[in-house]
C-alpha cells in the first residue's frame, strides 16, 4: 500500500514537493493499522492538512481495510512531549499489548501534542467492505462544461440505480474527478437508503480478489458477495487488461446483477470500444447503458474549482490569484490541488500573503514549462492548418464563415490556453478590439455546447497545441 502511495505521490506532486514531504515518510503496520510516521511534528501537521485526505483515498482506492494513523517519530519527540504509551512501537506489542498500541491509543497520542488549530486526525477504515469514503460527495463536486453531463448521469444513477443507465460507464483522463463521481453516487445512495448493499472497489482490488478465490478455492463465497449487491461501483476497469480469467468472472457477476436490475457503474480511463486487452463481450456490455466522458475542465471551472478548495482550506485566495492559476494548470484537477498547495506551503515558508506574486514563484518551474510551449502564432498555424485556410487570414478583415469561424475558434483557444489579455489577443489578430476577441470568446463558448462536431474539433485542437 505504501509503495503504491509513493508511486503516485512522485506522478502527481513536483519533485520538490514530493522530497520536501512525502520522501522523509515512513511507514510501518501495527496490528490492524497503518502508522505513517512522520520525522517532526510540522512535517506531520503539514502532511495532515495537504495530504492525508490523498493517502486515505488512494487506500479507498485500492479498498485497504486497515485503519491509517498519522504520527510523529517518536525518537524525536522530547520526552516531555510524548506520552510513555508511545514509547514501545515495536511491531511485536502490537501482540503483547494489544490496548498500548491500538489505534485509538496512538491517535489520542498524536492528539496531545499541544499542535495549535488542528482538526482530529481521521482514522479510516472503510466500513465494512463498502470501500465508500464519505469526503467524496456530488455537494463538493464543481461542475462546468467538461463535466455537467457526467455529474447529470451519476445523479440519475444514485437516486434510480438499476432504473435509469445500467451499466453506467464513465471515462476520462488522470485527475478529473472519475473517483470522486464514483465514490459520491455510492455516498448519495447510502444516505437515501442505508441499507443497501454497496461495493466500490478498484479493478486491482476486484482482480487480486479473484486470484486470492481462485487460490482458497472459495468462488462460489466470492460470486456471493458480488452477486448479493444492488450497487457496484468499480473504479480504473482498464485494470483488468489481459487478466482473462478476472474478465471471465467480472462477466458473470456483471450479466447477473443487470439481470437483477442491480446497478454497475464503471469508470476507465477510454471509452469502451478503446479499451486495450478486454474480451470483446465485455466491451460491448460496458456500452449498454450510458457512456459520458468527463473532459479537462474549462478556465472558469478551474477557477471555481480552486476557489473552492480554498475556501475548504479556509484560505482567502483572491480572483486574481485564481485566475492566474487557472491559466497555468490546466490538465487536471488533481494538478489544480496541487498547485494551491505549492502556493499555501509558500506563503507559510515565507510569512507573505497570497497574491499573483507569491505564485508565480510557488509555480515557477511549471510555469517556465509552459509558457515557452503555446504562443499564439502557434495556435493560429495550427487551427488554420486545420481547418484548412491561410495563415494569414488570422489577422485579414475577411468575415465569410469559413475564415471567420476559424478566427473566433483560434481567438477563443488563446484566450484558454495563454495568459494573454482580450487587448493582446485582439492584437495579435489583425489589431481587433478587445470586445470583438470577448465576443468570439462568448459565442464559442456557446456554440460549442450545442454544436458536437465544433466541440469536437475545439478538443483535437486543444491536444495538438498542447503537445
Ligand atoms: P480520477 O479518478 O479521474 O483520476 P479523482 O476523482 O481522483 O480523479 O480526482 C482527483 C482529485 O480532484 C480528487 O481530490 C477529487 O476530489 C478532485 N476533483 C476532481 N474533480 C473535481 C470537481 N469537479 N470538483 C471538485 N473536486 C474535484
Ligand atoms: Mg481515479
Amino acid at each position: 500500500f505504501w509503495a503504491y502511495c509513493l508511486l503516485k505521490f512522485e506522478k502527481e506532486l513536483s519533485a520538490q514537493q514530493y522530497n520536501t514531504w512525502i520522501k522523509p515518510l515512513k511507514a510501518r503496520v501495527n496490528g490492524d493499522a497503518v502508522q505513517i510516521v512522520a520525522p517532526n511534528k510540522f512535517v506531520m501537521q503539514w502532511v495532515k492538512s495537504k495530504f492525508f485526505s490523498r493517502i486515505e483515498a488512494i487506500a479507498t482506492e485500492l479498498s485497504t481495510s486497515a485503519v491509517l494513523e498519522l504520527i510523529v517519530d517518536s525518537s524525536e519527540q522530547t520526552s516531555t512531549a510524548e506520552p510513555p504509551a508511545k514509547k514501545t512501537p515495536s511491531q511485536s506489542t502490537a501482540e503483547t499489548d494489544p490496548k498500548l498500541n491500538s489505534p485509538a491509543a496512538s491517535i489520542k497520542s498524536v492528539e496531545k501534542k499541544p499542535i495549535p488549530n488542528r482538526a482530529p486526525v481521521k482514522a479510516l477504515r472503510s466500513e465494512k467492505g463498502s470501500g465508500l469514503n464519505d469526503s467524496f460527495l456530488f455537494d463538493n463536486y464543481v461542475t462546468g462544461r467538461a463535466n455537467q453531463l457526467a455529474r447529470a448521469a451519476a445523479i440519475q444513477v444514485a437516486g434510480n440505480p438499476g432504473q435509469a443507465y445500467n451499466p453506467l460507464f464513465i471515462y476520462g483522463g488522470v485527475g478529473l474527478g472519475k473517483t470522486h463521481l464514483l465514490q459520491a453516487i455510492g455516498n448519495e445512495l447510502k444516505k437515501a437508503k442505508p441499507d443497501a448493499n454497496i461495493r466500490y472497489l478498484h479493478a486491482e482490488r476486484y482482480v487480486s480478489d479473484v486470484v486470492k478465490a481462485y487460490e482458497n478455492k472459495a468462488f462460489d463465497e466470492f460470486k456471493q458477495q458480488y452477486h448479493s449487491l444492488d450497487l457496484l461501483l468499480i473504479d480504473d476497469i482498464q485494470f483488468f487488461a489481459k487478466k482473462t480469467r478476472t474478465q471471465e468472472e467480472f462477466f458473470y457477476a456483471f450479466n447477473s446483477l443487470i439481470e437483477e436490475k442491480k446497478q454497475i457503474v464503471i469508470t476507465c480511463d477510454t471509452y469502451p470500444k478503446e479499451i486495450a486487452d478486454m474480451d470483446e463481450r465485455l466491451r460491448t456490455r460496458f456500452s449498454w447503458g450510458l457512456t459520458v466522458a468527463v473532459e479537462p475542465p474549462e478556465l472558469e471551472m478551474r477557477v471555481a474549482i480552486l476557489r473552492k478548495k480554498a475556501e475548504n482550506l479556509k484560505i482567502n485566495l483572491h480572483e486574481d490569484v485564481a485566475f492566474f492559476v487557472a491559466k497555468q494548470i490546466r490538465s487536471s484537477v488533481r494538478e489544480l490541488e496541487g498547485a494551491l498547495n505549492r502556493i499555501i506551503a509558500m506563503a507559510n515558508f515565507t510569512g507573505h500573503a497570497i497574491d499573483v506574486h507569491l505564485a508565480k514563484d510557488a509555480l515557477r518551474d511549471l510555469i517556465a514549462v509552459r509558457g515557452r510551449q503555446i504562443t499564439m502564432e502557434n495556435i493560429q498555424k495550427t487551427v488554420a492548418d486545420y481547418y484548412k485556410i491561410k495563415v494569414s487570414d488570422m489577422f485579414s478583415k475577411k468575415r465569410s464563415r469559413n475564415v471567420a469561424r476559424p478566427r473566433q475558434v483560434a481567438m477563443s483557444l488563446a484566450r484558454e490556453l495563454t495568459n494573454h489579455s482580450f487587448p493582446e489577443i485582439g492584437e495579435a489578430f489583425g489589431g481587433r478590439h478587445h470586445t470583438t476577441v470577448m465576443h468570439a470568446c462568448e459565442e464559442i463558448e456557446q456554440l460549442r455546447l450545442n454544436d458536437q462536431t465544433l466541440a469536437r474539433d475545439i478538443g483535437l485542437l486543444t491536444q495538438v497545441i498542447r503537445d
